[in-house]
Order: C-alpha cells, then sequence, then structure tokens
C-alpha cells in the first residue's frame, strides 16, 4: 500500500498479456527453448543433484539445473529432503487458506470519459466479516471490488467504447463452488452493482461480460483451487514468508510466486532474479548489493 499510494501503480499498454509476450520474445532472442503443454509431475535426483523432470507421459528431460516455477509440494522429488529444519517450508494446509480472485470483464458502449480514474477501489462495508468470509471458504456479501479503467486504445475497438474489469479476492475454488452458474452470476452481479459507486451509470452501458473465477484459473494453470500467491510479509512467525530460493537439494531452485519474496509479478520477477544470481555466482549469493 505505501509503494502505491506514494509511486501510483503500473500498467502493461495492451494488458498484462503483452508482458508474457514480450517476456516470451526476449528469451527467444537469448536462445531459450520452450516446450508448451508438458506437465512435470517430478523432480529427477541423480547422485544428490538435481539432474531433470519427469513429464506426465513419462518422458524424462534431463538438465544440469532445474528451477521450479510451480508452487513447492512435499513429494515433488520423491526420498529427498529438499528442506531442512528451521527452513522456511510449505505449511500444511497454508495453500488451502490462499485466496483467488474474481474477475468481471466489461465492454462499454460509450466512450471513457477523459479524466477517468484508472483504479479505484471501492471498499466492503465490512472488512472483518469479508476477511472471515473470504478465509472462511464462504462468498462475502458486501466484497472489497477494485474498478479497473485503463486508457489503453488496445483494450477497445474505438473511441466510443470502454473497457472495464472489476475485480474482488475470494475463497479459493473448492469450498466455494465457482463453477456453479447461478453462484457466478449472483457474485458478478454484486461486483457490478457495487462498481457503479466508481463508474456511474454502469450497468446501463453494459454490452458484453465475461466472468473468471478460480475456477478458471485452477483449470487454465494447475493451481492449486485458482490460489493466487501471496506477498511474503514478515512478521506472524514468518507464516506469511514463503520457501526460499535455495533447496536442500543442490540444483533445484525455487522462482515464482510460491517461494521468496512471493507473489505479485514484481516479486515473481525478483525470485527469477534471485535465482539467476545463484546459478551465475553461487550459493553464497544474497541480492544486488
Ligand atoms: C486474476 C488475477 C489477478 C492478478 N492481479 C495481479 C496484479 O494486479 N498485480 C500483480 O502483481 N499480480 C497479480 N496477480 C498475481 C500474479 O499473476 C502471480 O503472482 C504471478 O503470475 C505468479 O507468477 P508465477 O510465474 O509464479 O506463476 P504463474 O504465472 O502461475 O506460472 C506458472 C506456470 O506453470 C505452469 N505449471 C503449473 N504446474 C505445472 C506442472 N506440473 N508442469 C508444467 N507446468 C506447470 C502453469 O500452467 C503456469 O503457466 C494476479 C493473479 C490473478 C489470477
Amino acid at each position: 500500500p505505501y509503494m502505491e499510494q506514494t509511486f501510483g501503480s503500473w500498467y502493461v499498454m495492451g494488458g498484462m498479456r503483452e508482458l508474457a509476450r514480450a517476456v516470451y520474445e526476449r528469451c527467444v532472442a537469448r536462445r531459450v527453448t520452450f516446450v508448451f503443454g508438458a506437465e512435470v509431475v517430478r523432480v529427477v535426483e541423480k547422485d544428490g543433484r538435481a539432474a531433470g523432470v519427469e513429464l506426465a507421459d513419462g518422458e524424462v528431460a534431463e538438465a544440469d539445473r532445474v528451477v521450479l516455477g510451480v508452487r513447492p509440494r512435499p513429494g515433488l522429488v520423491p526420498g529427498q529432503q529438499t528442506w531442512g529444519a528451521g527452513d522456511v517450508t510449505v505449511r500444511p494446509g497454508s495453500g488451502a487458506g490462499a485466496a483467488g480472485r474474481f474477475t468481471v470483464l466489461l465492454s462499454l458502449r460509450g466512450a471513457r470519459e477523459a479524466d477517468a480514474v484508472h483504479r479505484t477501489v471501492v471498499h466492503g462495508a465490512d472488512g472483518a466479516t469479508e476477511q472471515e468470509a473470504v478465509f472462511g471458504g464462504r462468498v462475502a456479501a458486501g466484497p472489497t471490488v477494485t474498478v479497473l479503467r485503463p486508457d489503453d486504445p488496445a483494450t477497445r475497438p474505438d473511441a466510443e467504447h470502454e473497457a472495464v474489469t472489476l475485480t474482488a479476492t475470494v475463497a479459493p475454488q473448492g469450498p466455494v463452488d465457482w463453477r456453479d452458474a447461478g453462484v457466478r452470476q449472483r457474485f458478478a452481479d454484486v461486483l457490478v452493482e457495487r462498481a457503479a459507486a466508481a463508474v456511474p451509470g454502469l450497468r446501463e452501458r453494459i454490452l458484453h461480460t465475461e466472468v473468471h473465477t478460480p475456477a478458471e484459473t485452477e483449470a487454465e494453470t494447475g493451481a492449486e483451487g485458482g490460489a493466487v500467491p501471496p506477498p511474503a510479509l514478515a512478521g506472524a512467525d514468518g507464516a506469511y514468508l514463503h520457501p526460499g530460493n535455495l533447496t536442500r537439494l543442490p540444483g533445484l531452485y525455487l522462482a515464482g510466486g510460491w517461494s521468496h519474496p512471493g507473489g505479485g509479478l514484481a516479486h515473481a520477477g525478483m525470485s527469477g532474479t534471485l535465482v539467476a544470481g545463484l546459478v551465475v555466482e553461487g550459493d553464497d549469493f544474497r541480492g544486488s548489493r
């Protein structure tokens, strides 16, 4: 919140997909090879080192080093002690408590006003009750809704239309069944209704609506419950810290939102920088100085 209040928030022109595309193209230029549609089932260990990954079809891809960009889970490296006593690890049930996002993508008729605010947070009526619902696995009655109105021509067909995105932090898929058509529709309606505080006349302008819930996040990315990794925060006896980027198995590293320093694109990017440093500089690397 301090960073956002002080420096503002950032936005990728063309939408978030453009960031993925730019990273992809940069990697290809740097001669990185991508293999898509290849599900990793475990990390292969040989002579006390990570030696590759085994894919769902049984194929083994050998490697000198393995960087795991998904949520680490016990059993990923059979028979190996990946973390030692005192390490920050994946706490039992910690994922079950992680929240997902409910997103309503709106196509609106009518131009975006030139002075429209990019990002407005419409706070819930009662934060404590909302938090209890989200982390207790229920649908919150009066959710906090983030209303996004970027001034980005790539998101609309012409100046006579506008694209607006509404998001709310919600319980993951599982305790709430976000595939239930009624549940989805009712909650989407609540978001639209609450967002009208930021965009007067919103409902009347809607041409098309798409709803994206933790159920879709889970189906599309494999993230358990469609959970979104939270940032690593100090305090609470380390309850909000994520596993470190270096594991006890030589050659196995962790990157991405489920490792240090936690979720969010900026943090996930930092974890990649840390792992690159560890690979290039060695295990003593502790970030830039
Ligand atoms: C709706 C939504 C809104 C968000 N909004 C913001 C925001 O405004 N700002 C922000 O900073 N962050 C936001 N986040 C969070 C941010 O997207 C994540 O923190 C970030 O993408 C994490 O990056 P990652 O590389 O760790 O994981 P991911 O981007 O999830 O990438 C993991 C990849 O691994 C693949 N995979 C999973 N399991 C396997 C397997 N077994 N084998 C092979 N591949 C596998 C997945 O398919 C996926 O492609 C949002 C997330 C969501 C869902």
